[in-house]
């Protein structure tokens, strides 16, 4: 058997003692020799809750551009390269997702420039297409969209993204909003199942946008919300709440259990692990990305870290990393560029060093979650080779 820390081995004494005052601690103490002994001996595929490994099952910032990563999601609206040419130096690669947003491109151009950026760089990109409900109200409207679905995976993509305008904005001929879980939704749903690829739902918005911006948690949504008021759901107390959303979503997923699902922007549940965690549970063929949310889980380290750090523990097969960067002509290029390089160094602090870290949009300091190699290379590649198999191909 290994070697047992000095304080584990000063209270095995107390475990031959047959007092009924031990039991409890007995009981406590052999699960944590045990769990020590088979760390020790066993495969490391399954790390302790808590505790320190050896420092060579860590990384540290000199591993950041060593180590393959993936980013689900970013927004590339124009034929530029120097934003693939960073992810390329920096060992990522990315998931260029389409979005049915007024203020990006018609979805056709947005495949377009998918298309052509795969043939520049087909190890670097994948992208996922996405619905239109411009002719929601239109009878042909299923027909057409599963049309322009089997089209676009044909051209390539590998999941498909429905946006916050259903539940926040689309209604239907009765100027009744359209939810996710609507039965219109069903084929289009089954189609994507059935043509194994995944359902990226960008599903309501954070808990903040329904409370006013001074009592919003983080920065980004502050200023998010600030500059887009038409979608800040406090000031619109007649569009469904945030429960609603949620509750939509659920209905959806109960009723396509085998659909491959990525909850984009943590699942709409950025504000808490512990509402996160019941949802994973509820539906294990959903993960979550992160895009635009660590911040919150930060927020949330910064009260309780232990928490937070057990969470990315206990659910590390269902989180990707993911980050929401866009590349549009409103950008000046080396800016946008170098921010991105930054934002991207202090998600791999967080994630790697146990370090005290202050960062833009959080208020307080918090202290990096320090997670073991294994952790980190599922949430930087191995969940979204499993939630976008064809991804693991893009070697
Ligand atoms: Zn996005």
């Amino acid at each position: 058997m290994a070697t047992l820390p000095a304080e584990i081995i000063i209270e095995q004494k107390m475990i031959n003692s047959t007092s009924p005052k031990y039991l409890n601690i007995k009981i406590i103490i052999v699960a944590a020799i045990s769990a020590f002994a088979c760390f020790q001996s066993c495969s490391p595929s399954k790390p302790p809750l808590t505790g320190n490994l050896p420092a060579q099952l860590y990384y540290t910032a000199d591993d950041y551009k060593s180590v393959e990563k993936i980013n689900t999601h970013v927004h590339i609206r124009m034929d530029d390269t120097t934003f693939l040419n960073l992810a390329a130096a920096d060992n990522f690669r990315v998931l260029n997702v389409s979005v049915n947003s007024p203020s990006a491109p018609p979805i056709e151009k947005q495949r377009n420039i998918s298309v052509r950026l795969i043939k520049s760089y087909p190890t670097r990109i994948s992208y996922a297409t996405t619905i239109s409900v411009k002719n929601w109200n239109s009878e042909a409207w299923q027909q057409e969209m599963i049309y322009f679905l089997k089209e676009s995976f044909d051209m390539g993509a590998v999941g498909v993204k429905v946006w916050k305008n259903i539940g926040m904005d689309l209604r239907d001929k009765n100027g009744k909003f359209v939810m996710i879980d609507d039965p219109r939704f069903d084929p289009i749903i089954d189609f994507i199942e059935k043509s194994n690829k995944t359902l990226i739902g960008h599903l309501g918005e954070p808990r903040n946008c329904w409370l006013p911006i001074e009592k919003m948690t983080v920065q980004g949504d502050k200023d998010y919300f600030k500059a887009h008021p038409q979608y800040h759901m406090y000031l619109h107390p007649e569009y469904p709440s945030y429960e609603d959303q949620l509750n939509a979503k659920d209905r959806m997923l109960a009723k396509h259990p085998n659909l491959r699902f990525v909850g984009a922007h943590l699942g709409s549940l950025e504000w808490s692990v512990d509402e996160l965690a019941k949802r994973l549970d509820r539906f294990p063929n959903m993960a979550v990305d992160m895009a635009e949310r660590i911040s919150h889980l930060q927020y949330q380290a910064v009260t309780d870290w232990q928490k937070v750090h057990d969470f990315f523990i206990k659910y590390q097969d269902r989180l990707i990393y993911a980050t929401d960067q866009r590349v549009d002509s409103t950008q000046i290029p080396s800016q946008r560029n170098t921010e991105a390089h930054e934002s991207w160094l202090r998600h791999w602090k967080f994630f790697t060093s146990d370090e005290k870290m202050k960062v833009p949009k959080v208020e307080k300091e918090f202290k990096g979650l320090k997670l073991p190699r294994e952790v980190v290379d599922k949430i930087y590649r191995k969940n979204a080779e499993k939630w976008f198999p064809e991804m693991a191909k893009l070697h």
